[in-house]
């Protein structure tokens, strides 16, 4: 009888598991097409700066408009994309975009918007990421030193051949692009990153964010990260704050910038464009 369950129990894993891989393979293959089709589009979330209430820069962040499916966020593709090696092709659609963007802002008048796209860990191992990102600046015609674009890496990404991703960011650097530790406080947290890699700019993690306001540690985990990136001379930004309440925690400890559903929602280009004029005139009262 046992016996028999366990069969059971195998066939329904079994089941389970050929599932999951045929939906992987359905994904890849979709993300095949929409990186040669015109599914992929990029959202773009404000950062504002809490000192001067301006809006600093935005983040670029990903979406699939799937022809069947509707709008996929990336929790549901990054990793089989990271996975199949796609997010090599995917993470230069996202540079080359947010720098086109970029320009465009540009030309419109909005100038000084700092944009932050996203990187994979995959970038930086698998292919010469200054060869592409220098590619894509002169494709693009942005200039690094005056357009502001910041690129987003995790301690992750940089913890494979810490020699090599210090030596990138150091490029990086010099070519006037800037750096933002993404989901600081997750991973190893080692305070030696901060010492040997050249970051501009510190992403306090949603999950500490989500807890400042419920209890005392979360507060104190927010108000450490802020000390510590202070000290260092870099930008702390929080992301994930949606209440005025966790902002004003933020605030008072002395955070650079905040991100977050309590001021918007990622948008698509010409919906942020629409925010960024209402808060403006918001801002002149
Ligand atoms: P991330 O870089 O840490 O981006 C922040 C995520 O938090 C975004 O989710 C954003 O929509 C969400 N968020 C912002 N404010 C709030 C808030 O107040 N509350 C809540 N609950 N969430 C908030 P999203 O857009 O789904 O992206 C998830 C992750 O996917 C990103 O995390 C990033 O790791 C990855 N990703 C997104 N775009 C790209 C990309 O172009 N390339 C790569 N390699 N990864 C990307
Ligand atoms: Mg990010
Ligand atoms: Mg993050
Ligand atoms: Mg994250």
């Amino acid at each position: 009888k046992a016996k028999e369950a366990g069969g059971n129990m195998y066939a329904f894993y079994a089941a389970a598991m050929s599932a999951e891989i045929k939906e992987r393979r359905t994904i890849e293959e979709g993300l095949r097409r929409a990186l040669e089709g015109d599914q992929l589009l990029l959202y773009y979330q404000p950062q504002i700066d809490l000192r001067t209430g301006a809006v600093a820069g935005v983040e670029a962040l990903i979406r699939w408009q799937h022809p069947e499916r509707g709008l996929i966020a990336p929790g549901a593709f990054i990793t089989i994309a990271e996975e199949s090696g796609l997010i090599v092709a995917l993470g230069e659609w996202v540079l080359k975009n947010a720098c086109l963007q970029s320009q465009c802002w540009k030309a419109r008048g909005l100038a000084g918007l700092r944009i932050a796209v996203n990187l994979s860990a995959r970038q930086f191992k698998e292919r010469d990421l200054l060869a592409t990102v220098t590619r894509i600046l002169t494709e693009t015609g942005l200039d690094p030193a005056t357009d502001l674009l910041e690129l987003e890496v995790t301690e992750t990404t940089l913890m494979d051949d810490m020699g090599k991703a210090a030596a990138t960011l150091g490029a990086l650097r010099d070519m006037g692009l800037k750096i933002a530790l993404d989901d600081f406080g997750t991973g190893y947290s080692s305070l030696n990153y901060l010492k040997r890699f050249r970051i501009n700019t510190l992403k306090i993690d949603q999950t500490f964010v989500r807890d400042i306001a419920r209890n005392t540690e979360g507060a104190a985990i927010a108000s450490v990260i802020i000390t510590l990136g202070h000290s260092l001379g870099l930008t702390v930004v929080a992301e994930g704050v949606e209440t005025r309440e966790q902002l004003e925690i933020l605030r008072a400890a002395g955070c650079d910038e905040i991100q977050g559903y309590y001021y918007s929602e990622p948008l698509p280009a010409a919906a942020f464009e629409e925010w960024l004029a209402a808060y403006k005139r918001k801002a002149r009262g």
